[in-house]
């Protein structure tokens, strides 16, 4: 399989406080699409956006920004374009309550929130799970549902086997009905040489499997089709892959080949299979188990031709035909989930939050509001518009967040309100430019972390917006200045902005619980946080 080599780059410097995906540039519209010549350019930037958005989904959220390659583009008479609306389509339930379009430009963004599903477990979102699944005669992808519940079950034979001894007898009752098939071919599978044009006695089923490939393109052909053939036959109850019969006809053809072709086939097929990702829940943790083997075919007394033939042992876990479709931000890289990743992210009980609690209210306030004169006054200018909120104060939310501290911060303090998404004040010393960086990462990293660990569910964003000294390191009213306010530069749909009495409360509770999950600081301050995020809000511990 070739490396995938997609140009997703993460756009660092960009006005907005998310994180943004440069998907590069794609043909956008109906019409446009469809004209488009190269097929395969077309497919490559579906896939692009594709592997954009779930990484979104998967990273908290963010913008997909797509560089529109037609000039002209207009959204409203040209639409996106049904392939791609196709593929957005099929990694969310719902669309609408997960992507916004905005054309700016000759920019195209989709907003895009981040993933949370009811479905217990399955905390990430995934293109293909390239676990594979045997349906009578055909092989298929498990979606991500069946996926999960494949994988639970697997869990729960592991359990069955080790408190039970292992008794075969019940198994084999249950399976009289298709074993005939399997029996037939087994028999055909310790035959040592077959006749050509020879009748087949039995046909394709859940465990057999027939290919009549033609000789040319038959070892490109059997790596296409074995990762995908090996995975359902070792996760649904083993079988046989023929290669050589006529499934059409029911009978032997072979295929023409040297000796040396045959040695080659099978190091080939023993490679591919090693190299097949698998997940054990076990403590044995085997191999693949399978038997490859050719047989002579004779047409009256010359050899014409050889039948391959695979026998795949059912797998005690889990085999993927390579590892799952599925993407992340991880240290400022797009990377591709691992498979054990991928399992324990699908497999996963909901995080359980720490007891600590890292707010400081009262006393941080008035303390800095004794020793900030200007700090108190810009902030109580800043609140007179503001309804109904709660600030929360910190040295460093940064800090708070985990990230690192900047000795130009005097503080920090988010805003939480019914009439505005939230926004995170800076104060800082001096005027640095520099330390918009800082602030826009505070705020990335603590939408991530209201919906990752917080559980908030809906759409947000949180703003910007900072102050400095001119003049001197203390920072007084006169002295201000305003170094950037996100909610000036950033323009977001208004499913994102529009904060009612409910959205405030989820995200206070999500805040509530981020907090306590991060906690450093001392446990003296817990009363105060929950009056301060709580209050009015009766009932909201309770669910917990
Ligand atoms: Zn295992």
């Amino acid at each position: 399989m070739a490396p995938e080599k997609m140009t997703i780059c993460i756009v660092l410097d960009a006005n907005y406080p998310e994180l943004v995906l440069d998907v590069g540039k794609v043909t956008l519209g109906e019409k446009n699409r469809k004209k488009m010549k190269d097929s395969q350019l077309r497919k490559k930037q579906n896939e692009s956006l594709s592997k954009c958005v779930i990484t979104l989904l998967n990273s908290g959220g963010g913008i997909s920004k797509i560089e529109i390659e037609n000039e002209d583009y207009s959204y409203e008479k040209d639409g996106i374009g049904l392939d791609l609306e196709h593929s957005l389509a099929d990694m969310v339930p719902i669309v609408h309550k997960y992507f916004d379009f905005m054309k700016q430009g000759k920019y195209f963004l989709i907003f895009v929130k981040s993933w949370s599903s009811k479905i217990p477990g399955m905390k990430i979102a995934t293109l293909s799970s390239n676990l594979y699944k045997r349906d009578i005669t055909s092989v298929n992808v498990m979606n991500a549902t069946v996926a999960l519940e494949f994988l639970k079950d697997r869990v729960e034979t592991r359990e069955r086997f080790s408190l039970t001894s292992k008794s075969s007898s019940k198994r084999c009752r249950e399976e009289t009905e298709e074993s005939s098939t399997k029996a037939l071919a087994s028999d055909f599978f310790n035959r040592t040489q077959l006749r050509y044009r020879e009748k087949l006695t039995f046909t394709e089923s859940t465990y057999v499997e027939i290919k009549d490939f033609s000789t040319q393109k038959l070892l490109q052909r059997i790596k296409e089709i074995l990762p995908q053939y090996v995975s359902a036959f070792a996760n649904t109850r083993g079988g046989y892959l023929f290669v050589g019969l006529s499934e059409k006809k029911q009978e032997v053809i072979g295929f023409k080949a040297e000796k040396s072709d045959l040695d080659k086939i099978e190091r080939e097929i023993e490679k591919c299979i090693s190299e097949l990702p698998v997940y054990h829940f076990c403590m044995e943790k085997k191999k693949i188990n399978y038997l490859c083997k050719f047989l002579e075919v004779y047409d009256e007394e010359s050899l014409c031709g050889y039948v391959c033939m695979l026998k795949i042992e059912p797998f005690c876990c889990a085999v993927f035909a390579k590892k799952p479709d599925s993407w992340h931000v991880k240290d400022n890289q797009v990377k591709q989930l691992s498979v054990e990743e991928w399992v324990q992210l699908m497999m996963d009980p909901e995080p359980v939050p720490s007891e600590k609690v890292t707010y400081i209210p009262e006393i941080l306030y008035k303390r800095l509001f004794s020793q900030h004169e200007g700090v108190a006054q810009l902030i109580c200018k800043e609140m007179g518009s503001v309804h109904q909120g709660t600030l929360i104060f910190s040295k460093s939310w940064s800090l708070d967040l985990d990230l690192q501290e900047n000795q130009s911060v005097i503080c920090d303090a988010l805003l939480i309100s019914q009439d505005r998404p939230p926004v995170l004040y800076t104060f800082l010393r001096e005027l640095n430019e520099e330390l918009k960086g800082y602030s826009i990462q505070t705020a990335l990293t603590l939408k991530k972390k209201l919906v990752k660990i917080g559980g908030y569910t809906g759409k947000v964003c949180v703003m910007t917006k900072i102050y400095c000294s001119e003049e001197s390191s203390t920072l007084t009213e006169g002295s201000a200045r305003l170094l950037h306010d996100s909610s000036l530069s950033a323009t977001y749909p208004k499913s994102y902005t529009l904060i009612t009495s409910q959205t405030m409360n989820d995200l206070k509770k999500a805040l509530f619980i981020v907090l306590k999950s991060l906690g450093t600081l001392s446990d003296k301050f817990d009363s105060e946080i929950f009056q301060h995020l709580l209050s009015n809000q009766h009932g909201l511990l309770s669910e917990e």
